[in-house]
């Protein structure tokens, strides 16, 4: 008799996607000539940067060649990419971070999971609320929590509130917690936070000997030149600090498929008998014996993302995208909304009316504008009364929405 991994079915039914195309698909159902418009989903929506294609196409045709063909590749990643990561993205910036401590991948989701396959079964685990629900369902599917409650909270997790009330960055935490999951620019609420913040988690998790995972798919929409962009430019974030980074929202390839993870040699974690082990290591034969590396071409075009056609067409989209987002601030702060994110970040993150709740507000939006967002709540109970629209659209789907949401 096969037994199944009990852990999974802890997991909340009727995930926050999931019941969005439910009731999305019962109202164009009902409502078959409304043009529906989706800000909702957290994907992006334009073409791939020519230069990044321009480099998969000759990556394509060297595969027909004898001399051009690739197999297996290194399970880290290609040399050439990866340095290229380092110089361009974290050495230009005053971090000491080399290629040897970069590890390619197809994505920062998987990255921000499988970590805790090197990370022990008694860590005590902080996550913000709201947060991006994949840092919450992967400690559940590893068995590191307890039962969700009637609000949806699991047991075993500290969960860090971030509300208008503190900014949007989430307190530090009195007690000891092990393992911190920070997002910064933030999804779903569109916060960033400045150095002074992140000088504080750095502080705290090395007072605590804490790991801070640190995601940072959205630094590229940083429009700030003060703010941070990696948790290496704070002092000593190498000693307490593994970061996630993806080609998915900077150029385009969600659908193309390549991410990184940085963990700096040096940086230990403790074993059971108290001896102190390098994280790098392990995450290296972690990645070694589960994951064959990311495929010769799409690691040539994100190679291409750091020629200077490369980074000139990144900056267009990302120019793109947040001049979407300042559309959305203006029009919505017009309607008399509360809005906060989408400066530094593709993200609006909006207060909903007095006296209605996020669902309230998603069936109103749906059913009067026939525009489709996130409800806050969906990102964790303290997102209750909190709405996200997203920047990734067309100009004229973005333009046409906001129409529709001031003429409510
Ligand atoms: C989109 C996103 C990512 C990127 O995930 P990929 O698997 O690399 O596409 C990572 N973290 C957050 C919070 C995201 O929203």
């Amino acid at each position: 008799m096969v037994q199944v991994n009990g852990n999974y079915l802890k997991l909340k039914a009727g995930y926050l996607f999931p019941e969005i195309a439910r009731r999305v698909k019962a109202f164009s159902e009902a409502n078959p000539e409304a043009a529906i418009i989706r800000l909702g989903i957290g994907d992006v929506t334009e073409p791939l940067p020519e230069a990044c294609r321009t480099a998969m196409k000759a990556a394509v045709d060297a595969m027909g060649t004898r001399e051009g063909f690739h197999g297996y590749g290194p399970e880290q990643g290609y040399l050439w990419l990866r340095e290229k990561i380092a110089a361009t993205d974290f050495q230009a910036r005053g971090c000491a971070i080399t290629a040897e401590e970069i590890f390619v991948s197809d994505g920062s989701k998987c990255d921000s999971s499988n970590i805790l396959d090197i990370l022990g079964e008694g860590n005590r685990i902080a996550v913000t609320d709201p947060v991006y629900p994949v840092y919450v369902d992967s400690n559940v599917m590893a068995g590191r929590t307890g039962d969700a409650d009637a609000a949806g909270q699991y047991g075993g997790l500290t969960y860090l509130p971030i509300t208008a009330e503190n900014g949007f960055t989430a307190q530090i935490p009195t007690g000891q917690v092990d393992l911190i999951y920070l997002c910064f620019p933030n999804n779903p609420t569109g916060a960033v936070a400045t150095r002074e913040q992140l000088r504080a988690w750095v502080d705290y998790a090395r007072a605590n000997e804490a790991l801070i995972l640190f995601d940072a798919a959205y630094e590229a929409f940083i429009q700030d030149p003060e703010l941070p962009h990696s948790i290496y430019e704070i002092e000593g974030a190498r000693e307490c600090a593994i970061e996630f980074r993806s080609f998915s929202k900077n150029a385009g390839f969600t659908g193309t498929r390549c991410a990184l993870t940085v963990v700096p040699r040096g940086l230990m974690g403790t074993a059971a008998n108290g001896e102190k082990v390098e994280l790098w290591g392990l995450w290296n034969r972690r990645q070694c014996t589960k994951f064959n590396g990311v495929s010769y071409i799409v690691q040539r075009g994100a190679e291409a993302v750091y020629s200077p056609e490369g980074q000139a067409q990144v900056k267009a989209l990302i120019d793109f995208y947040m001049e979407n987002a300042a559309i959305i601030r203006q029009e919505l702060s017009a309607a008399g909304l509360q809005v906060y994110g989408g400066e530094q970040a593709p993200y609006v993150w909006l207060k909903t009316p007095e006296g209605v709740d996020s669902w309230g507000f998603f069936d109103r939006l749906l059913s009067q504008a026939h525009v489709v967002g996130t409800p806050g709540s969906g990102f964790g109970a303290a997102g209750e009364g909190y709405f996200r629209l997203s920047a990734f659209n067309s100009r004229a789907n973005v333009e046409e929405a906001m129409r529709r949401v001031r003429a409510l």
